[in-house]
């Protein structure tokens, strides 16, 4: 072992099951690479159009809570939170006490690498997609300031914020207007994975069934713009999110 501190990748997600297919590929390599990976999620999608056999918002919120908790594990992982923010509400909220919790989670976790939503909102240009990228954008850049909430703790500059951006869109769908991106993971290999995880959230299988001989052809690559890092200089491609780290 070498002395270098613990690595850690922070992931901030709207809804249970985002992590799957959005960054799923990213974090099953992130935990094989050796870092402790976490992910925060706003909400428990109580709004979402398949509510399985639910007969209630609040059923349906602690139904998705169990099925985050079980395709977190099946992506291996280490810490995982969901908050208690409305599902479909997030452009409501108060900016800067919303951004605060993330610098607080920033803070006191620590992380190198950040992963979020790009501003598009995602393939589905869902506005709390949008919201997740702003507010995580904001506490990327907030918990490296010593003039921003100094009540929170000591200050932390993360590595690199990254962006989670798309190469293909949905057909039939309004197309988001995505992030160039400078990293092409090749996640074929935690491929299957991918699709364990988004089955553990039993209650959106619908949208599995709709969506699964497209997204077969497409889950094996994830494409990830870097936003910000400490170092400047010209974009380049890459093929991790960890080189050099
Ligand atoms: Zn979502």
């Amino acid at each position: 072992m070498n002395d270098k501190p613990l690595r850690k990748l922070l992931c901030v997600t709207a809804h249970p099951d985002d992590e799957c297919f959005g960054f799923g590929g990213a974090l099953m390599l992130a935990a094989e690479a050796g870092f402790e990976t976490s992910v925060v999620c706003f909400t428990d999608g109580q709004a979402a159009t398949n509510r399985g056999a639910s007969t209630s918002p609040e059923e349906l919120g602690r139904m998705r809570r169990a099925e985050f908790a079980a395709s977190c594990a099946i992506l291996g992982v280490t810490h995982y939170e969901l908050l208690d923010y409305q599902d479909g509400q997030l452009e409501f909220a108060n900016f800067s006490e919303t951004a605060a919790k993330l610098v607080e989670r920033i803070r006191s976790y620590q992380p190198q690498i950040v992963l979020t939503f790009g501003s598009d909102g995602g393939m589905n240009t869902h506005a709390d997609h949008t919201m997740v990228s702003a507010f995580t954008t904001a506490a990327f850049h907030w918990a490296a300031s010593p003039k921003r909430f100094p009540a929170l703790g000591p200050i932390h500059i993360a590595q690199r914020l990254f962006y989670n951006t798309s190469n293909f869109f949905f057909p039939g769908r309004p197309a988001p207007l995505p992030a160039p991106w400078t990293v092409t993971l090749d996640v074929s290999r935690v491929e299957q994975r991918k699709f364990d995880a988004f089955r553990a959230h039993t209650s959106q299988l619908p949208l599995m069934d709709k969506f699964e001989s497209y997204f077969r052809k497409r889950a094996g690559l994830e494409v990830y713009t870097l936003a910000n890092s400490p170092s400047p200089g010209p974009a380049v491609q890459a093929t991790d999110l960890f080189v050099g780290l």
